[in-house]
């Protein structure tokens, strides 16, 4: 059988570890990677909060994986518009997008398009250094509200909330730290439709929040109610029980002990239902939320408002779709069946799936090491039965090279990456940090390339 070449769309941790699983399976296979940022990682790079270096650690492991040099990364390389998924087709015996998720899920309420009201995604881009994201970041709100009770609302709330030389230590790019640094804001609010108990927090994280420098954490004893459903999930799941307990430590605060100059509020039972202002925020309406016995939640029709100054919509992240591929405009995904991609009741024979644009944006990085087991080894499958073939000449890299060449496409390369990444460490040296982010585009591809460049580094 000849050698089978494989594309795979995404340099996130689902397409790194795509690639490392089919590059260890019985198959004889060539794997290019391809990413439209010169970086990869996706995004433990682009979407992990800078203050948690544990969690960046990962990418440890995955340099590790694409160092080897069997996983051929290309960056720089939009699929969709550098080259399209059908060009990709030529040449390659067999696809997988990897693509991710990259935008805001939506809100639909009165008052989301006024100016302060942000998506966290968006957010986020900003203070991790996405090159396609402005460069500044109005941060002039006092009090913030923040919809959503999932870890990535406990990463906007932290961000927000700490004091800017407590995320010095970090990574944070030289326009992120410049604009923390103006940050007047003294009570973030996040707010959960739900009760305690199916709140999304993960405990570590939530725990973490507590040690936050001159942050207080304060909880309000009326959002704490369980129905039947809630007990059970108390008592069948220790993670749970343990985001129960931590915040009910907080309602047992006792004022004295509650001196910060800063506040992060917790609210449960609570959903948005309109942001106040006319040309600005200047509050939210929230409805009162009753538990119905199941876990799930109905409104009471008590409104509460808040005065505040900006919104951070934080309530999931969904995908953006790639030309030339189908997309489930209402779930946000490729749509598949354990990873083979469908257009409508038909498999598209040699086209896979993985990761968030597989099974939506949820899960942690580990769960996108599952999926795409599932994923190669119905590749694994297909090979052997002799479905999978280019529609064109076959031929990998080496023909797609010749039609980039022609397009004049800046394509970066695995020895580029390692080039900015001393770039970066660089920089870091010379602030005392490990590592400064560069976010000016041009810059990256330009480092990776060899290539002269002006050193704009955001
Ligand atoms: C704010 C935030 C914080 C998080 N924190 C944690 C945490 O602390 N711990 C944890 O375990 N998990 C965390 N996660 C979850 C984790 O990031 C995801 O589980 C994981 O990144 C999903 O992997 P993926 O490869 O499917 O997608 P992504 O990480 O999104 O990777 C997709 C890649 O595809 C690339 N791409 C997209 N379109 C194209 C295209 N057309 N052509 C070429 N390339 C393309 C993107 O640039 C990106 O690099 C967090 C998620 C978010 C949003």
């Amino acid at each position: 059988m000849k050698t089978l070449n494989v594309a795979v769309i995404g340099a996130g941790p689902a397409g790194i570890y795509a690639s490392d699983i089919l590059s260890k399976s019985k198959l004889d296979v060539s794997i290019d990677l391809f990413e439209r940022l010169p970086a990869p990682y996706g995004l433990v790079r682009y979407g992990v909060a800078p203050d948690h270096p544990r969690i960046k650690a990962i990418i440890d492991a995955l340099y590790n994986t694409l160092k080897r040099g069997d996983i051929h990364f290309y960056g720089n390389i939009n699929i969709g518009s550098d080259v399209t998924l059908d060009e990709l087709r030529e040449y390659y015996d067999a696809i997988i997008i990897a693509t991710g998720a990259d935008a805001d899920a939506d809100l639909n309420i009165p008052g989301v398009d006024l100016p302060e009201s942000y998506g966290a995604a968006d957010f986020v881009s900003w203070y991790d250094g996405h090159p396609d994201y402005p460069r500044t970041w109005p941060l002039q709100a006092k009090e913030i509200a923040v919809f959503g009770v999932g870890n990535v609302a406990l990463d906007v709330a932290r961000v927000l909330a700490k004091h800017a030389e407590d995320m010095m230590v970090t990574e944070i790019p030289d326009n992120v730290a410049e604009g923390l640094k103006n940050n007047p804001v003294t009570d973030v609010h996040v707010f959960g439709r739900r009760g305690p108990a199916q709140v999304k927090f993960t405990p570590m994280e939530l725990r973490e929040l507590g040690h936050v420098p001159d942050v207080d954490i304060i909880v309000y004893p009326e959002d704490f109610d369980y129905d039947v459903a809630s007990e059970k999930a108390i008592e069948d799941s220790k993670m749970t029980k343990q985001v129960v307990d931590q915040l009910t430590n907080w309602v047992f605060q006792e004022p004295e002990e509650l001196t910060a100059s800063r506040r992060i509020h917790i609210h449960m039972l609570q959903q948005p239902v309109e942001i106040l202002g006319d040309e600005h925020v200047e509050g939210v309406r929230m409805e009162r939320m009753a538990l119905q016995g199941d876990g799930s939640v109905k409104g009471t029709g008590e409104m509460i408002d808040y005065p505040v100054q900006a919104v951070y919509r934080a309530i999931g992240y969904a995908s953006s779709p790639i030309d030339g591929a189908p997309f489930d405009g209402k779930k946000k995904v490729v749509p598949n069946v354990a990873g083979r991609v469908m257009r409508g009741e038909e498999i598209i024979t040699g086209l896979y799936a993985t990761g968030w644009i597989k099974r939506g944006p949820v899960g942690l990085i580990g769960s996108t090491k599952s999926d795409a087991r599932e994923t190669i080894d119905c590749i694994v499958e297909d090979a052997e039965a002799g479905l999978l073939a280019a529609k064109g000449s076959g031929n990998g890299f080496e023909g797609l090279r010749v039609l980039l060449d022609e397009r004049s496409t800046r394509y970066t390369t695995w020895q580029g990456w390692e080039l900015l990444e001393a770039f970066e460490k660089e920089l870091g040296a010379q602030r005392g940090r490990t590592r400064v982010k560069v976010v000016e585009r041009e810059t990256m591809t330009a480092v990776s390339r060899g290539e002269d460049h002006d050193g704009k580094l955001y």
